[in-house]
């Protein structure tokens, strides 16, 4: 079966940045222990690969011990759980915050000290929403799409949108059309992180060329969930952690599969779904070749 992978595929900076940091920190040895406030990466075979090297996650409502050094992920923090970490007594805290979601934190409390609410167009139970929700100190309101934003009780103060980094296109533009109908003086700013947007754009130019689309990450990473969503509005997809929950009966009527993988999939899980695929036969294409 002929596979074509997306050139986007694979880490995204901030989380290459993140694991980055967290292979110095345990390299180096300065600390007693390398811990993650949360998992560093929605991907179970590279937490293990970290954890091999002795970076660890906390479980929850877990303090790490004096000379340990606590990473902030990606996903960045509440100025209030950064205040926490930062107390903490003889820890050390390493902030891996993405640059893209510190932008967006800074817009949040900008636009908040500003006398402005905030609408955050994202998942309220994702960690990058939860701080970016403290970082605009009360004064916003998550939303999932346009229907929850026309349903708001009005704030009564000029309003401002923006998005979790890892939205789609077509749903912040859908907010922002809500947005601008229920406030016309509404300021949007559209905050979705460019590695997301080359992602989902390269991915919906995969799906014209292709039977099909395997999203190889995690069902717990948002981001990896997004794509499965976009690619599944115009081709049948699979969102498979690797190889082993593929099923090749489902796979034989396909010539061509189009392979993507979330911002937090390593090149390994990539590789070995891609050889996994090259080695199906499409039964259309014998088919076709035993024809006369
Ligand atoms: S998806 Fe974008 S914002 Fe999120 S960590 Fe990656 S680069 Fe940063």
């Amino acid at each position: 079966m002929r596979v074509v992978v997306a050139k986007s595929a694979g880490f995204c900076q901030g989380v290459r940045r993140a694991i980055g940091a967290a292979e110095q920190l345990a390299l180096d040895g300065a600390f007693t222990a390398v811990c993650t406030d949360g998992p560093l990466i929605h991907n179970s075979h590279e937490t293990a690969r970290l954890a091999a090297l002795g970076v660890r996650t906390l479980s929850p409502g877990e303090v790490p011990s004096p000379g340990s050094v606590l990473m902030v992920r990606a996903h960045g923090v509440s100025p209030r759980r950064m205040a926490t970490l930062t107390a903490l007594p003889g820890v050390k805290v390493h902030d891996a915050t993405c640059p893209f979601v510190r932008n967006i934190q800074n817009v949040c409390r900008e636009e908040s000290e500003s006398g402005r609410f905030v609408l955050i167009l994202g998942d309220a139970g994702h960690a990058e929403v939860q701080g970016l929700s403290g970082c605009a100190e009360g004064r916003c309101a998550v939303v999932s799409g346009p229907e929850e934003l026309k349903a708001l009780p009005d704030p009564g103060l000029p309003v401002s949108l923006v998005s979790q980094s890892t939205r789609d296109e077509a749903s912040f533009a859908a907010a922002r059309a809500a947005a601008l109908e229920r406030w016309p003086d509404a300021r949007v700013i559209n905050t979705i992180c460019g590695a997301t947007r080359t992602r989902q754009s390269e991915l919906t130019k995969l799906a014209e060329e292709c039977d099909a689309i395997v999203v190889v990450g995690s069902p717990h990473s948002a981001n990896t969930r997004r794509l499965a969503e976009i690619a599944g509005r115009s081709r049948p997809v699979f969102l498979a952690e690797d190889a082993t929950s593929l099923d090749p009966a489902a796979f034989a009527h396909f010539r061509t599969v189009g392979l993507a993988a979330g911002a937090s999939t390593p090149d390994s899980d990539i590789s070995a779904v891609r050889g996994f695929l090259e080695k199906l036969n499409c039964q259309d294409c014998r088919q076709g070749q035993e024809s006369p």
